[in-house]
């Protein structure tokens, strides 16, 4: 083996290692912008739109990453500098995103003289530290009530760690939408903002639900304290997140494919619960699972049964395990994914196309059942329409790719399964086997059937332009996969290349090299 590439392969590990780690979160901050309304204390929030990359289709507030020249902001009556530079990001990123100045000094500016102070800084020409000195307004800390600090979980290929801040909205500043980060939002009574979030109207991240929630309880002195009641408010890991009421992703380390590190187990139901896909082999893992369901039972709540969307070890490794701690526990899976666990797992109950599962409690919840082959055989999603909510096992994930192998999966059964998750009446989250859930559901449907056509239409011109084989296939249409990935695509080619051959649009010759008709 040669030098290089001996440094090459140790390069190509290195990557493969930091990409199956999870991502540093970046530092940043929001606002939870207020005011007094007729019917109680009120919030600015808006939706996030569709195409984001971050929680796309969740409802936020304003805020982003930290800025270089934030640290040379001056903040009045602060403390120290780290927390006075999250205060200025927080108050540039409320400027540039609805226009509101929460400094001292602003209220003596009319609306133009405003607009073109953010016009000189959204248009660059100065940074927010010297555009404050040049037109004598001052940050003071006593308008930025600390609201805590929440860290993004590790199976969020974004990640942030963000400093709340609670401001009231300066008199004669209105806020409005200025950037297209947002798609629809504004003022909404805080208690009303929560009660949405109970009906499954809109989807927000736990941090944002906390925040409607406790400044529904009122602005008063006890804010910060009621802000910090909850640990995850204090940098602690946020390990239970309900993205809709009766919806608990329990991220679980599991030694699954990069770039994710965990796979997401899910507690659904008010009071009667099931748990979908206890997958992590781990045991130091398996008892924050094991924890949450003994508090769960300890309320008076009712383990139903485990639910397996399909039979991969990532999504089945805990099963066991949770069997032991629970005795009595039933496992429900489809047959095929049965078969597939024979002598591993046992599966008591099968679930068929169609079947429901009704789970008592305020909410209840009304999941139903579907076949949706593709990424395997027996791969199951589960649907409640009143939630607008769709498990997706691992058909749709919210980070990587889904792998469609063809021993157990099938091109065509997949696009098929995806179009039935199309035509489903009405969907405010998809809950994947991987990362976060997504708010953006039909978008995030159209970009996989689309991602899957374009795969099909790039593999296609390959053959036409002579590659033959999956693996000249590969390199051929597979130029933004890393070389480490090769053999795995080579593998999703071949799945491709069979659904082309039953179309009729490549043939296979004796020695299996396949062509095409130009
Ligand atoms: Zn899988």
């Amino acid at each position: 083996m040669s030098e290089a590439s001996t440094v090459q392969d140790a390069q190509s590990e290195k990557a493969e290692a930091q990409a199956s780690r999870p991502a540093v979160p970046k530092d940043a901050a929001a606002v939870v912008l207020v005011r007094e309304g007729a019917g109680g204390p009120e919030v600015f929030w808006a939706r996030r739109g569709a195409a984001l990359a971050f929680q796309p289709g969740f409802y936020a507030f304003p805020g982003g990453q930290r800025d270089e020249a934030d640290a040379e902001v001056e903040v009045e009556n602060g403390a120290e500098r780290e927390s006075a530079t999250m205060l200025a990001c927080a108050a540039r990123e409320l400027f540039e995103e609805l226009g509101v100045l929460a400094a001292r000094g602003a209220e003596s500016l009319t609306k133009g003289q405003l607009a073109s102070v953010l016009d000189d800084l959204t248009s660059g020409r100065m940074t927010f530290a010297a555009l404050l000195k040049h037109y004598g307004l001052k940050l003071d800390a006593r308008d930025f009530t600390f609201a805590g600090r929440w860290v993004t979980p590790p199976f969020s290929p974004r990640r942030f760690d963000t400093h709340f801040f609670v401001v009231r909205c300066p008199r004669k500043q209105e806020p409005r939408l200025l950037t297209a980060e947002f798609d629809e939002g504004g003022w909404e009574r805080a208690s009303e903002a929560y009660e949405r979030w109970r009906r499954f109207e809109l989807m927000a991240a736990p941090p944002v639900i906390h925040a409607v929630r406790t400044v529904a309880g009122g602005l008063g002195e006890d804010l910060t304290e009621r802000f910090l009641s909850v640990p995850q408010a204090s940098r602690e890991q946020v390990r239970r997140i309900e993205f809709l009421p009766g919806f608990v992703c329990v991220p679980l380390r599991t030694p699954t494919k990069p770039p994710a590190t965990t796979t997401n187990c899910y507690v659904v139901g008010t009071r009667d619960f099931v748990v979908f896909d206890p997958g992590s082999p781990y045991e130091d893992e398996q008892q924050v699972l094991a924890e949450f369901v003994r508090e769960l039972l300890d309320a008076g709540r009712r383990f139903r049964e485990v639910i397996l969307t399909h039979h991969h070890p990532d999504h089945v490794g805990g099963v066991e395990s949770l069997r032991g701690q629970f005795g009595g526990l039933k496992v429900a899976a489809h047959r095929l994914t049965a078969e597939a666990l024979e002598g591993r797992v046992r599966v008591d109950r099968f679930i068929e196309d169609g079947d429901v599962i009704s789970l008592e409690g305020d909410p209840s919840i009304r999941l139903r059942a579907m076949h949706t082959p593709g990424h395997t055989r027996g791969h199951l999603s589960f649907y409640d329409e009143r939630a607008g909510a769709l498990l997706t096992g691992d058909n749709i994930v919210g980070v990587g790719s889904v792998l469609i192998d063809p021993e157990e999966g099938s091109v065509r059964d997949y696009l098929a399964s995806l179009e039935r998750y199309r035509q489903l009446p009405r969907l405010v989250a998809l809950f994947g086997g991987h990362g976060p859930a997504v708010g953006s559901p039909r978008a995030k449907v159209d970009e996989y059937v689309g991602h899957r056509l374009k795969r099909e239409r790039e593999i296609l011109s390959a053959v036409r332009a002579g590659a033959a084989t999956p693996e000249e296939v590969v390199a051929r249409a597979y130029t933004d996969v890393h070389p480490k990935m090769h053999a795995l695509a080579a593998r999703a080619v071949v799945a491709h290349l069979l659904k082309l051959e039953e179309d009729g649009l490549v043939r296979r010759d004796a020695v299996g090299r396949f062509t095409a008709d130009a």
